[in-house]
């Protein structure tokens, strides 16, 4: 194995480290303590997990933490209510909806209800269309993280060759405008895309965001290419014992690091960013409500 391994855990511990210091100070110097809202309706598995996660770390970075937990058949109004009253509480700088939400919702209009300067997630339509022209917007926090994580690497990525692969408004489109704002050169493949081995070979970088288990073998990498895997994939683990299951990318890892210069393995590389830079976003979001300078070296 050649890659150096981009260990995101270890990058998401120092930015959550970062982030605490930044709200003490904001504590001590101006008596304010960030709070993030999360939204969970219904009880679907991952998404409690989740939720239960970024509640604990919240805490832990001294913020606030509100989580609303609704039934799974609340009725679309009741929930408009809910974030009409999370967009008015001033003790709330950030506000977050897990989604998916049940088929009876609609997520579009669930986002879009949000506060955009309390969009911590980035997917009101505010923020998409901030960020699509270069304006200051609130980032998505999977692409923002893969992009802190490929600046720490690499410096400066002006002129480099990057493909996405994935075109998801979650993931795909907001990196592929996160690297063009980088002013490298972005190719946004997708399940339609023709000769995707091949169009992968000509990356400098490449993010992988299918949701396809190890789809993407060592020998479409470039050698030395910079290799970002956000998918999570659960896959049987019969080695592990019957019933056992492990996670892997959507990049096959020991081909990949034969040949990449650098990787983000999985778990322990995106995943952990995403809630650290949704911490960070909350942070941004209460510097900004209070006219207060924003905290320049964790933002991108
Ligand atoms: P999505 O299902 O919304 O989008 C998948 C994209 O992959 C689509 O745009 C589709 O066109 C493309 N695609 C499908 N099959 C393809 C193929 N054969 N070749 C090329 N492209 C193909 O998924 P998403 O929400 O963007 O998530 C992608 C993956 O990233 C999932 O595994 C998800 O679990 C993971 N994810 C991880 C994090 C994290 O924090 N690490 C956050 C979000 C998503």
């Amino acid at each position: 194995m050649s890659a150096e391994i981009i260990d995101g855990k270890a990058f998401a511990a120092k930015l959550r480290r970062d982030v605490a210091d930044q709200v003490a100070r904001l504590k001590a110097d101006h008596q304010l303590k960030p709070g993030l809202a999360v939204v969970l309706v219904g009880d679907d598995p991952a998404s409690q997990v989740y939720v239960r996660s970024k509640g604990k770390m919240t805490v832990e970075v001294g913020m606030n933490s509100f989580e609303h937990r609704l039934d799974p058949s609340i009725k679309e109004t009741e929930l408009l209510a809910l974030i009409e009253g999370l967009n008015a509480d001033p003790k709330v700088h950030g506000i977050l909806v897990q989604l998916p939400l049940p088929d009876h919702l609609d997520e579009d209009l669930v986002i879009n209800a949000i506060d955009p300067a309390k969009d911590v997630d980035g997917f009101h339509i505010l923020n998409v269309g901030l960020l699509g022209t270069g304006q200051k917007a609130m980032v998505p926090c999977t692409p923002l993280g893969c992009l802190m994580m490929l600046r720490n690497h690499h410096g400066s990525l002006s002129g480099m060759n990057a493909v996405v692969i994935g075109r998801s408004n979650i993931v795909g489109k907001p990196m592929a405008q996160l690297l063009l704002g980088d002013s490298c050169t972005v190719t946004i493949a997708h399940s339609r895309t023709r000769d995707l081995p091949d169009v992968v070979r000509r990356a400098d970088i490449v993010v992988a965001a299918v949701g396809r288990a190890e789809m993407v073998p060592g020998d479409w990498i470039k050698p030395g290419a910079t290799v970002i895997d956000v998918g999570i994939n659960r896959v049987d683990a019969p080695e592990k014992g019957e019933g056992k299951t492990r996670l892997v990318g959507d990049c096959h890892f020991e081909s990949c690091a034969a040949v990449a210069g650098a990787i983000t393995p999985v778990p322990g590389g995106v995943g952990p960013m995403t809630i650290a830079c949704l911490l960070a976003n909350t942070l941004t979001a209460c510097c900004r409500a209070n006219g207060l300078p924003e905290p320049a070296d964790l933002t991108a």
